[in-house]
């Protein structure tokens, strides 16, 4: 598939999710709203970024969450492709490299880059941090804090589009964080999970289980036993903060 035809991939997908074609989205948000798609993040290890299983029975993406939140966002829109557009075995484990990928996965990787970043709102925004054609480390970084991708996702994509040369790269790579915090960022795009959050599951799997207990399927003991396997001890021992009467503050 060429660029051209996975950027409309990713304007189909946004279309079907409600977003408009432009702007940023909250894809983890997105994806809790996915008919029957339960979402796991777990500590995967050093070089998967996420896996995605679609069958029949089952629809689950898990994501590594020791990778920083931009990568997991990155990862997410990764696996939407393989949710929805890959007509493989239905059973995919990601590698965490950009490089020397399969082309599926080289597919998966474009496709998610458009679907954060779609194809004019970055030409847009481009323009709008530079006036020449050669793009700064504290430009790229207010792309990428704008779109909510990545640094090296926005790298690559800059390189693959021509606003960027590759043999920046590395040089880019030094100093992304505390430049981002001088220039008025959050750095939450460039840490991991914290340590309490790596395990979760959210979404299907959690609708189900609650299903069962309010029909009185299984016993309770059977209920905290399923939310436990999921890492849902917050919702077990009600360790959440949002105790029970406890009110919202908004
Ligand atoms: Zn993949």
């Amino acid at each position: 598939m060429d660029k051209l035809e996975l950027n409309t991939k990713a304007q189909e997908l946004r279309e079907l999710l409600g977003e408009d074609a432009n702007s940023p989205v909250d894809i983890f948000s997105l994806a809790n709203h996915i008919d029957k798609l339960t979402l796991v993040f777990y500590p995967l290890g050093e070089n998967i970024s996420g896996m995605c299983v679609n069958d029949s029975e089952i629809k689950l993406i898990a994501i590594n969450s020791t990778m920083s939140y931009g990568r997991q966002r990155f990862s997410l829109a990764h696996e939407l492709y393989h949710l929805y557009f890959d007509g493989g075995s239905g059973f995919n484990v990601c590698s965490k490299r950009f490089e020397s990928k399969s082309e599926n996965e080289k597919c998966a990787d474009q496709f998610a880059t458009y679907f954060l970043a779609p194809y004019k709102s970055l030409r847009a925004e481009v323009r709008k941090v530079s006036c020449d054609s050669l793009l700064s480390l504290p430009q790229v970084i207010a792309l990428e804090q704008y779109f909510g991708m990545s640094h090296l996702a926005m790298l690559w994509r800059l390189v693959n589009e021509g606003y960027l040369s590759s043999d920046k790269i590395d040089d880019y790579n030094h100093g992304v964080i505390s430049v981002s915090r001088k220039l008025g960022y959050d750095d939450k795009l460039y840490r991991p999970t914290p340590p309490e959050l790596m395990k979760r599951t959210y979404g299907h799997y959690l609708k189900q289980v609650e299903e069962m207990k309010n029909r009185d399927l299984v016993s309770s003991g059977k209920i905290d036993e399923l939310l436990l396997d999921a890492f849902r001890d917050d919702i077990v021992f009600g360790l959440d903060g949002d105790v029970q009467g406890a009110e919202v503050i908004d």
